[in-house]
C-alpha cells in the first residue's frame, strides 16, 4: 500500500489569494487544495454559509484511503467533509428563518422532497439524495457551502461553532437511539466506543435508560466511555459471542438480557454478541458499517422474536433534537473534541483519525 503523503507536501500548493478554497480528494491518498468559484444560490430558499469548523469521520477517511465506499466510487475530484457548522454569509430572496451572521449547524444531505420515502417523512431514505462528500456531490471542506435554509439549524448563543460541527454525528446517534425506541428504565448495550457509539450512549442516557453499557476492544476507549456517558463498560474476551454475552449479562445484572443492543462498530463479533445479549423481545439496531456481508445468528434473532432495525444518517427532527439536547446540557459534545487543525493542514486530521488519535478532530474553516 502506498504510504500517505506528508501533510506538509500540500501546504505549498495553496494559492495565495483565494475565493473558495476547497480540500479536494483526487484519488487514493491524493488530496489537493483547489480554489473553486464561490457557489451560487440556486433556489430562493438557499443560503450561502461560510464554513467555520468541520469534523472528520470514518467515512471521509475511508474515501481518502480507498476512493470508494461500497457502490459510491470517487470518479471525479470531490471536496471532502460533511460534519460542519458555519456562519450565514448570504440569504436567498425567500429565506425567512435566517439572516446574515447567524451561526448554524449544517445538515449536509439535501433530500429531493418528491420521492416516496421523502413524502412518507423518511427523507434520510430519499431516492435522490444529494449528500455532501458522497460521490458525485462535493463536501463541506471549503470556504463556502450552499444549503436550503431548512437544512440549517441556528445555534443558541450558549453553543459554540465547534459544538455545532458535532451536531452531525450527534444526529446520527439520535436517529439510532430513536430507531431503538429507548425508553426510561431500559438497559442499553452499545457496541463500539468511537464518536457515534459514545454519542449513542449519551443520547440513550438522556432518553432515560437506567443502564448503558459500552463495549469495545480497546481499553482506553472504554476508560473514556466510563467517565463520559455510561454506567459500565465491557471488554470482550477471547471467547465465543455467546460466552461474552453471558458474562456481560452477569456482570451487569441484566437478568435474561438487555432491552436494547446498538451496534456502532460494524464488527461481526459485535453483531453476534449484540443478538445474544438481548432478552426475548428485545430490539437490535445496526448503526455501524463494516463488512457488507457477515455471518448472522439468525436462529437466535428468530426464536427471541427480536426487533431488528437498520439506521441510516438522520431524518425529521433529529438535528433539532441534537441541538436541543446539547443546549439543555443533557448531552456533552465538547468533551469529544480532542484536537483542531488549521484548514491548510487538513490532511493531518485524516492522518490522526486513521491513527486512532483522539476522538474527534476538527478542521477550522477560512473566515470571511
Ligand atoms: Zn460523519
Ligand atoms: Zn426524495
Amino acid at each position: 500500500m502506498p504510504s500517505p503523503p506528508r501533510p506538509s507536501s500540500c501546504r505549498k500548493l495553496i494559492p495565495r489569494r483565494t475565493q473558495n478554497l476547497s480540500f479536494v480528494l483526487e484519488g487514493i491518498h491524493k488530496v489537493k487544495f483547489e480554489d473553486r468559484p464561490v457557489p451560487q444560490l440556486k433556489d430562493p430558499h438557499d443560503v450561502l454559509i461560510n464554513v467555520r469548523y468541520t469534523g472528520i469521520c470514518g467515512s471521509d477517511v475511508h474515501y481518502w484511503e480507498h476512493g470508494a465506499i461500497g457502490q459510491f466510487v470517487v470518479k471525479e475530484p470531490m471536496v471532502l467533509g460533511h460534519e460542519s457548522a458555519g456562519v450565514i454569509s448570504q440569504v436567498g430572496s425567500a429565506v425567512t428563518s435566517l439572516k446574515v451572521g447567524d451561526r448554524v449547524a449544517m445538515e449536509p444531505g439535501i433530500a429531493c422532497r418528491r420521492c416516496e420515502p421523502c413524502k412518507s417523512g423518511k427523507y434520510n431514505l430519499c431516492e435522490n439524495m444529494a449528500f455532501a462528500a458522497t460521490p458525485p456531490y462535493d463536501g463541506t471542506l471549503a470556504k463556502y457551502y450552499v444549503l436550503p435554509e431548512d437544512f440549517c439549524y441556528k445555534l443558541p448563543e450558549t453553543l459554540s461553532l465547534e459544538e455545532g460541527a458535532l451536531m452531525e454525528p450527534l444526529s446520527v446517534a439520535v436517529h439510532i437511539v430513536r430507531q431503538a425506541q429507548v425508553s426510561p428504565g431500559q438497559s442499553v448495550v452499545v457496541f463500539g466506543a468511537g464518536p457515534v457509539g459514545l454519542l449513542c450512549a449519551a443520547v440513550a442516557t438522556a432518553f432515560g435508560a437506567s443502564k448503558v453499557i459500552a463495549v469495545d476492544i480497546q481499553q482506553p476507549r472504554l476508560d473514556f466511555a466510563k467517565q463520559y456517558a455510561t454506567t459500565s463498560t465491557f471488554l470482550p474476551g477471547k471467547a465465543s459471542a455467546q460466552e461474552n454475552a453471558e458474562r456481560l449479562k452477569k456482570e451487569n445484572d441484566l437478568g435474561t438480557g438487555a432491552d436494547v443492543a446498538i451496534d456502532a462498530s460494524g464488527a461481526e463479533p459485535s453483531v453476534h454478541t449484540g443478538i445474544h445479549v438481548l432478552r426475548n423481545g428485545g430490539t437490535y439496531v445496526q448503526g455501524g458499517m463494516g463488512r457488507s456481508e457477515i455471518q448472522f445468528p439468525i436462529m437466535a434473532a428468530c426464536s427471541k422474536e427480536l426487533t431488528l432495525k437498520g439506521s441510516f444518517r438522520y431524518g425529521s427532527g433529529d438535528y433539532k433534537l441534537a441541538v436541543g439536547l446539547v443546549s439543555e446540557g443533557r448531552v456533552n459534545v465538547k468533551q469529544l473534541i480532542t484536537g483542531t487543525v488549521k484548514f491548510e493542514e487538513a490532511e493531518r486530521a485524516f492522518l490522526e483519525v486513521k491513527a486512532g488519535k483522539g476522538i474527534k478532530t476538527l478542521i477550522t474553516g477560512i473566515n470571511e
